[in-house]
């Protein structure tokens, strides 16, 4: 790792870890890419990975994800795997390996943005296969990403995540520190723009407590919705994916009731309704790491490779809680997944 923007970068996550073992590699896909890894053990005393990543950094959405309305759509990812542990999520089914990967060179990615930039304005979510949120303190790269945004006009991003208790002050704060070194002038009021989404996935505490491991509670990230729109951020709320459960209904509906009185709804930009659905090839190998979990083996359909719940099933679901929203947020700012 030559580059000493890269080194610092290491240096710097590695300086939070009071004792590390720190064993060079010459690729991470020598060790992440392995054959017969168990994932679900290796996630439960994740190893960190470190490296630069190479290739292509910056891909167009891709057909499972919501483009809320935006016609340039891609997605990055800094990083591979998550701390948090939802059952559910499609990254146990796509990566060989639960460890997680770290990519230092995001200037790289900064690049392959500006490329395309030049090109078209460019919609972007930041926080793919990994909740970025939930390693600020590491790594700094939600930061990293704002301050990159306020300096190129033509740029939205979206940091989607399951975070509670976010302190936005303190993000600010290491954003504008950060700034400093780079960029003269930085003014953090920039920063809180709405070029800059912050889209929180929003589930009822049955689904939380049952397959959300790890995540913030249902309460502590409405807490941290009303901190984002109190100190000016953009705020999506993201009901996607639904999952069901025995009484959805009541757990979603309690859920709503919490939404409702907690959060401004007329501050929120818009909102995302979506239920479960996932390729079948991930959802194969995951049922086959994940023999005991309620959520992996529900009978689901399947739809040209994507497995999704009964036709009739999805659309009580989503109708149901975008019909419950349209009574606090207009029509047309609810996107639902088609
Ligand atoms: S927060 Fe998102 S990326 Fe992380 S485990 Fe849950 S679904 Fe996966």
């Amino acid at each position: 790792m030559a580059d000493p923007m890269y080194r610092k970068r290491a240096e710097k996550i590695l300086s939070h870890f009071r004792e590390v073992s720190v064993i060079r590699i010459d690729h991470y896909k020598d060790v992440f890419n392995r054959h017969k890894q168990n994932y679900m053990k290796q996630h439960e005393s994740q190893a960190l990975v470190l490296a630069v990543k190479q290739g292509n950094l910056v891909y167009p959405g891709a057909e499972v994800c919501q483009s809320m309305g935006n016609e340039h759509f891609y997605y990055t990812s800094c990083m591979m795997n998550c701390l948090f542990d939802c059952e559910y999520c499609y990254l146990k089914g796509m990566y060989p390996s639960g460890n997680m990967v770290i990519f230092l060179n995001l200037e790289d990615i900064f690049a392959e943005v500006e490329a395309l930039l030049r090109e078209h304005p460019v919609y972007l979510c930041v926080s793919y296969d990994t909740d970025l949120m939930a390693v600020e303190a590491l790594t700094g790269y939600v930061g990293e990403w704002i301050r990159f945004t306020n300096e190129h006009k033509d740029l939205i991003i979206e940091v989607r995540t399951k975070a509670g208790n976010i302190d936005f002050e303190k993000l600010l704060k290491c954003t504008e520190d950060n700034a400093g070194e780079k960029e003269k002038g930085f003014n953090r009021k920039n920063c809180v723009s709405e070029r800059n989404i912050f889209a929180f996935t929003l589930s009822p505490d049955y689904v939380v407590e049952h397959y959300e491991h790890k995540t913030g509670t249902l309460e502590s990230r409405l807490k941290s919705i009303g901190k984002a729109l109190e100190m000016g951020f953009t705020v999506r709320l993201c009901f996607d994916p639904m999952i069901y459960c025995p009484d959805w209904r009541v757990e979603y509906g309690r859920m709503l009731e919490k939404v409702f009185s907690e959060i401004p709804m007329e501050k929120i930009h818009d909102v995302s309704v979506g239920s479960f659905r996932l390729s079948e090839e991930y959802l194969k190998s995951m049922r086959r790491n994940m023999p005991g979990s309620a959520v992996v083996q529900y009978p689901y359909e399947n739809d040209h490779g994507v497995y999704h719940y009964s036709r009739r099933l999805t659309e009580e679901m989503e109708r149901w809680l975008a019909l419950q929203l349209t009574e606090r947020i207009p029509e047309e700012k609810i996107f639902r997944w088609d």
